[in-house]
């Protein structure tokens, strides 16, 4: 039996409008709503495009949002200098600066600088560590942090299971397979990492109840290396050429979708799983540090 497909799109929609919401309630409770950030140097069309989401989403929640484009050669210390400003600045409470930032700039330094209370991407090493030892007072990366939420809320128990993930990537890989491990929503789980060195890549994902895929190698996981019924979460953004396509290309995960669907008891598309709900869990990071940082003072 084919498998259900889980859809990152629909779970998307019902969070966005929870964070709506939220953003109503805060904004009358504080006066102001919360304010999200965002830093694009250069002129990379991808990552204009992701910024322009960003922003998109933040609006039509009624967030404040404001967009700092810099020319591709901006120094390091011009860079620095606007995030001091938004860390200072009391109308925002997220900052994210897209990545990836052109070599001259130092990418930890720049991570580093953004205040750790308004790191909505949760990437700030503070973050990092605070996702690691279970600290409530967190804001996790937004990948990561909405496939836990997709799992919780398609109703599959992480709880016990083996949960093998494909990639050790800071954005993706890592906190993934911490969430896993740790004790909260869509934890519990034990939990195997693997990545480009790992050998016979196939014996451990054959061993897995969840399979996360974040490799960003198209069709990497075949069906012959899915665990009948178990549940595989394709985290994978592929460009494949496509000439059936006018412009030439299409987009594609990390899992061979089709023959994958007919092993697997639950599986998520692409486009339309994860991708979706990176941007609602961006917006509900900045709703959540909007809250810890705008507590009215009595
Ligand atoms: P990355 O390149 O930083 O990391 C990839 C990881 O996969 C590495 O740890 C590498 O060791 C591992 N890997 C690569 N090829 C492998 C192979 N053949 N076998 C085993 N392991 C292998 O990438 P990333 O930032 O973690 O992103 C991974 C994928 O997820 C990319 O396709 C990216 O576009 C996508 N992504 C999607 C979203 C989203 O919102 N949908 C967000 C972030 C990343």
């Amino acid at each position: 039996m084919a498998a259900e497909i889980i859809s990152g799109t629909e779970l998307a929609r019902t969070i966005r409008a929870e964070v709506k919401k939220g953003v109503e309630e805060l904004e009358k409770a504080v006066g102001e709503p919360p304010g999200l950030a965002t830093i694009l140097v250069g002129d990379n069309p991808a990552s204009q495009s992701y910024v322009k989401m960003k922003q998109r989403a933040a609006q039509e929640v009624g967030m404040y949002s404001r967009q700092i484009d810099l020319e591709v050669d901006v120094t390091e210390d011009e860079l620095l200098g606007w995030i001091e400003g938004l860390n200072a600045d009391p109308a925002v409470h997220g900052i994210l600066v897209q990545l990836p930032l052109p070599d001259h700039i130092h990418k930890p330094r720049i991570l580093e600088a953004v205040h750790p209370a308004k790191d909505v991407d949760g990437f700030h090493p503070i973050n990092v560590g605070r996702l690691n030892v279970g600290h409530p007072e967190v804001l996790v990366p937004c990948t990561p942090l909405g496939i836990a939420e997709l799992l919780v809320r398609s109703g599959v128990e992480t709880r016990g299971q083996h949960a093998v993930v494909i990639g050790r990537s800071n954005i993706v890989g890592k906190p993934m397979s911490a969430l896993l491990l740790g004790l909260g929503r869509g934890g519990n789980a034990t939990v195997t990492v693997t990545h480009l060195l790992t050998r016979n890549l196939a014996e451990h994902t054959r061993m897995a109840d969840i399979l996360i895929v974040a490799a960003g190698h198209p069709h990497l996981v075949t069906a012959g290396m899915v665990k009948p019924g178990a549940v595989v979460i394709d985290v994978g953004v592929n460009r494949v050429e496509d000439s059936t396509r006018e412009r030439g290309y299409r987009i594609t995960g990390d899992v061979d979708f089709e023959a994958v669907r007919e092993v697997a008891s639950a599986i998520t598309p692409v486009p339309g799983g994860v991708g979706p709900m990176t941007i609602a869990m961006l917006l509900s990071n900045t709703l959540k540090a909007a809250r810890a940082l705008g507590v009215p003072v009595a």
